[in-house]
């Protein structure tokens, strides 16, 4: 598999509780390396246009509430496999089903309060990456 890059955001719950530190810390450990990384607290409208996808569901309102209800950190990815490897570590969307030793089974408060984001394949990767930065911005 090549080196791949992936889109991760660290939660308000999680910046709130002064975790990105230990996040980073599982992200690096499972291989794969910060090559940008920005704190910003995002508008609604902003929250509602990354989270598009998932207008019509019925947990749009609370998701784009709590996603600029304080900061976030946004960060760039990279490692071989990066997308599943991201995914494996952030472990199950509810924090109840996550495995052991993942991001959210140590620090997800609930479903929705679930400390971080990763991009689910290459295509959403693409676009959320430069939802949020632009090339200058990745160093690797
Ligand atoms: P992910 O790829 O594992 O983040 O999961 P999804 O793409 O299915 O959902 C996106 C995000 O929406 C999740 O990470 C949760 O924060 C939130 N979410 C999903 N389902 C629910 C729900 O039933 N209630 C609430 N409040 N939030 C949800």
């Amino acid at each position: 598999m090549a080196i791949q890059r992936t889109f991760s955001i660290i939660k308000p719950d999680a910046t709130a509780r002064n975790l990105t530190g230990a996040i980073n810390t599982k992200l690096e450990a499972a291989g794969l390396r910060i090559v940008a990384q920005k704190r910003i607290h995002l508008s609604l409208a902003q929250a509602q246009a990354f989270y598009a996808v998932h207008s019509e569901r019925p947990f749009f309102g609370e998701l784009t509430e709590f996603m600029s209800s304080a900061p976030i950190v946004a960060q760039v990815l990279e490692g071989e496999d990066a997308i599943l490897k991201n995914r494996e570590v952030m472990g199950a969307t509810n924090p109840a089903d996550a495995a052991d030793g993942t991001i959210r089974k140590e620090f997800a408060l609930s479903l929705g309060e679930n400390s971080i984001h990763g991009s689910d394949a290459p295509e959403t990767a693409a676009e959320e990456i430069a939802y949020f930065f632009s090339g200058l911005d990745l160093v690797g």
